[in-house]
């Protein structure tokens, strides 16, 4: 026994917690937990605790369906809203088969290969996620959900639900070790959007896991829901998690070039170069949903075009631009993401993708100075409002299909953007 599970059996002694929760993830990034008992501590730690694999959403199949899954001491915290006496805490786990291998099918071990790959260039990727969410009123029964207000962007509501809720959850997140940076909220009636410091990617993966399971038992206690779907109110701004992502070589910021246009070193072209050549395939991943392409494709700030640009909140890649001397804080900031996408899996596609950037020496095309949303021409607009009216769902599923795809660049005219989709003005609620 090492001395991270030694830690672990004495604080569940000390702290006399009643049930430790393992937890990891399906396909789809839904977190999954069992509960055991102190006593079976020991043996969680050194064979794992069995279960069915195939009743796991992407995880093995029938024939193959005993698993096991192996806590990770270093996860290890108290669920707050479980109370102080004879609680809970939750590990992370790895998944195995029953010889020990890691599954190739565990979201977590899936980043934990990529990661690895960029560690034996010499990189750490650190991540740093701006997560949006709705809070809802409970419906009746056969009413749809209320979002709890009607506020919008950095409004301050006086002892609105939102302000509420946000102090709760953030105590909540900051008690099992989750640093906030920012909190508000967000343009949407009941949006709110709260964002985690940076942390390397698998620290961060778990702890967005922590973050929607947080937030919903806080919502749950204040008498509301929280929605991290993508596009829950067809007029208002969808939900997204925007990604800030930067390599690091040891203390060295590997994105940052004193004097290089916008500070960028060639790695980071590189790396966006990789992430905007492979924006088709990551958007399968980081927009899994038919609903994600509701927001991708719905205005309100949410990338439709793939290109970069620095400062240019419409590019699906941004750079931020930081205040002079401060180059460690370089990073490119990706649009894409939903809420409701896996975080294991969204971070391994990002960071694959601009790793093959690298490895290839991809050639980073012009940036977008400009507002490209504006730039679909009328008859793009026409075409994509034909084909899409608001409530078709089987056509939104082939326009989905295409969205974010090079195939309908030629219906933009544009310059600098390498891949488009047109999109209908109608249904923009910021511009
Ligand atoms: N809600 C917008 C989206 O879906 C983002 C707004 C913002 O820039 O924070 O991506
Ligand atoms: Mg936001
Ligand atoms: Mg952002």
């Amino acid at each position: 026994m090492d001395k991270q599970q030694e830690y672990v059996l004495r604080s569940v002694e000390e702290r006399d917690i009643r049930f430790i929760r393992l937890w990891f993830t399906d396909v789809l990034g839904v977190l999954k937990s069992v509960a055991i008992a102190p006593a079976e501590l020991e043996n969680a730690f050194s064979e794992g605790i069995g279960f069915d694999g195939s009743a796991v959403e992407g995880l093995t199949r029938v024939y193959e369906a005993d698993m096991l899954a192996l806590p990770d001491p270093s996860t290890f915290q108290i669920l707050p809203w479980r109370g102080a006496r004879q609680g809970a805490a939750r590990m992370f786990c790895d998944i195995a088969t029953p010889d020990g291998e890691p599954a190739l099918s565990d979201p977590r071990q899936v980043l934990k290969r990529t990661l690895d790959k960029a560690s034996a260039q010499g990189f750490t990727f650190y991540t740093h996620p701006e997560i949006e969410f709705y809070l809802l009123e409970k419906p009746e029964p056969g009413e749809m959900p209320k979002p709890v207000d009607r506020a919008g962007y950095f409004d301050n509501v006086p002892r609105g639900t939102a302000h509420n809720f946000r102090r709760e959850a953030i105590t909540m997140l900051e008690s099992m070790g989750i640093s906030v940076e920012f909190s508000h909220h967000e343009a949407g009636p009941g949006q709110n959007e709260i964002d985690l410091r940076y942390a390397d990617a698998l620290s961060m993966a778990d702890n967005i896991m922590t973050f929607r399971t947080v937030v919903k038992e806080v919502a749950l206690e204040q008498g509301v829901f929280a929605s991290f779907m993508p596009k829950p109110l067809f007029e208002a701004p969808g939900s997204g998690m925007h990604t800030h992502m930067s390599l690091f070589e040891g203390d060295r910021n590997a994105f940052y070039e004193a004097g290089a246009d916008h500070n960028l070193s060639p790695v980071a072209r590189q790396f966006i170069a990789g992430l905007l050549k492979y924006a088709p395939e990551i958007t399968a991943i980081t927009n899994q949903y038919v609903n994600s392409y509701k927001r991708l494709w719905g205005g309100a700030e949410a990338p439709s075009y793939v290109c970069w640009g620095s400062n240019n909140r419409s590019a699906l890649v941004r750079i931020p631009v930081h205040k002079p001397g401060k180059g460690q804080s370089t990073r490119v900031e990706y649009r894409a993401m939903d809420s409701a996408a896996n975080p294991y899996l969204a971070f391994s596609v990002l960071l694959a993708a601009g790793l093959k950037g690298i490895e290839d020496g991809l050639e980073l095309p012009e940036g977008a100075e400009d507002d490209v949303w504006s730039r679909a021409t009328p008859s793009a607009r026409r075409w994509a409002t034909s084909r899409c009216p608001p409530h078709s769902l089987t056509r939104f599923r082939r326009w989905s299909a295409r969205s974010l795809s090079p195939r309908l660049s030629a219906s933009v005219s544009s310059t600098s953007c390498c891949a488009t989709s047109a999109r209908s003005g109608r249904r923009t609620v910021r511009r």
